[in-house]
């Protein structure tokens, strides 16, 4: 099932989409009609996380790229709920930055609670899979030694365009980046170091995940810069295409300031 979040008549829900004209409301409250055109919903953003757990450095080539080798655990850090963007939003480079890099990502999203979860039970934790962009200051990323500016400024985790519910084997889906068409990085999650379920296992035993939490699981190689113009899209085979154009930062409207 391929689930997006949505308004109608003023209440906010999630929908299975049956066609590409209509959705299925999941939960569905007495009086709310079985199907319901997408031209009579307004579209929300997937996700409210409290929290997106994000992984540095979860694929062998991408460590390569870097001259790296491969670390003994998972990488974690965050980006703030406040990032969070749909698809077709744009990304806004700021001007704070001379370099940002996009990022594909296969994400997880957390449908169950999850504290000091198995590898093997991590699955029922899963609600589903979607694309992401772990959009990266890089030049912030490497003048701070630490990554909440870098990776932090509103509009850079866009996520979407829904929630894939049965991807099947997640272990070996084919990842790209397309920057104006042009295929920029390409990879395959056969290539991760810690493979999905061991993350949530491991993210289970240092902070409970809540439903609605996203795990970004890491990078292939073949990161590369972002310029004003651009329309950039993640696609990941079984999970799906999230396009998103970029602007930059418009000038600071000094009445703003006061
Ligand atoms: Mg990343």
């Amino acid at each position: 099932m391929r689930i997006i979040r949505v308004r109608h008549r003023g209440q906010a829900f999630y929908a299975a989409i049956t066609s590409p004209e209509s959705v299925r409301p999941l939960n569905r409250e007495p009086g709310m009609p079985e199907e319901i055109a997408l031209a009579e919903l307004e579209l929300l953003p997937l996700v409210r996380p409290s929290k997106i757990v994000c992984v540095g450095l979860n694929y062998h080539d991408h460590a390569r790229e870097l001259g790296l080798s491969a670390p003994p655990e998972p990488i974690l850090f965050l980006k703030p709920p406040s990032s969070v963007i749909g698809a077709g939003d744009a990304i806004v480079l700021p001007a704070a930055s001379e370099r940002v890099d996009y990022e594909a990502e296969l994400a997880m999203v957390i449908g169950r609670a999850a504290h000091f979860v198995a590898e093997a039970d991590a699955g029922r934790h899963v609600f589903g899979y979607t694309c992401a962009n772990d959009v990266t200051a890089r030049d912030l990323q490497q003048k701070d030694g630490q990554w909440t500016r870098a990776k932090g400024f509103d509009t850079f985790c866009p996520v979407g365009p829904w929630i894939e519910t049965d991807p099947g084997d997640v272990h070996d889906l084919g990842l790209r980046a397309v920057v104006n068409g042009t295929v920029r990085q390409e990879g395959s999650t056969a290539e991760m170091i810690f493979p999905p379920h061991l993350l949530v296992s491991f993210i289970s035993r240092i902070m409970t995940l809540y439903p609605g939490d996203v795990i970004l699981t890491g990078t292939p190689a073949g990161i590369g810069p972002l310029l004003p113009g651009d329309e950039v899209s993640i696609e990941i085979d079984r999970v799906g295409f999230l396009l998103n154009p970029v602007a930059s930062e418009g000038p600071v409207d000094p009445s703003a300031m006061q």
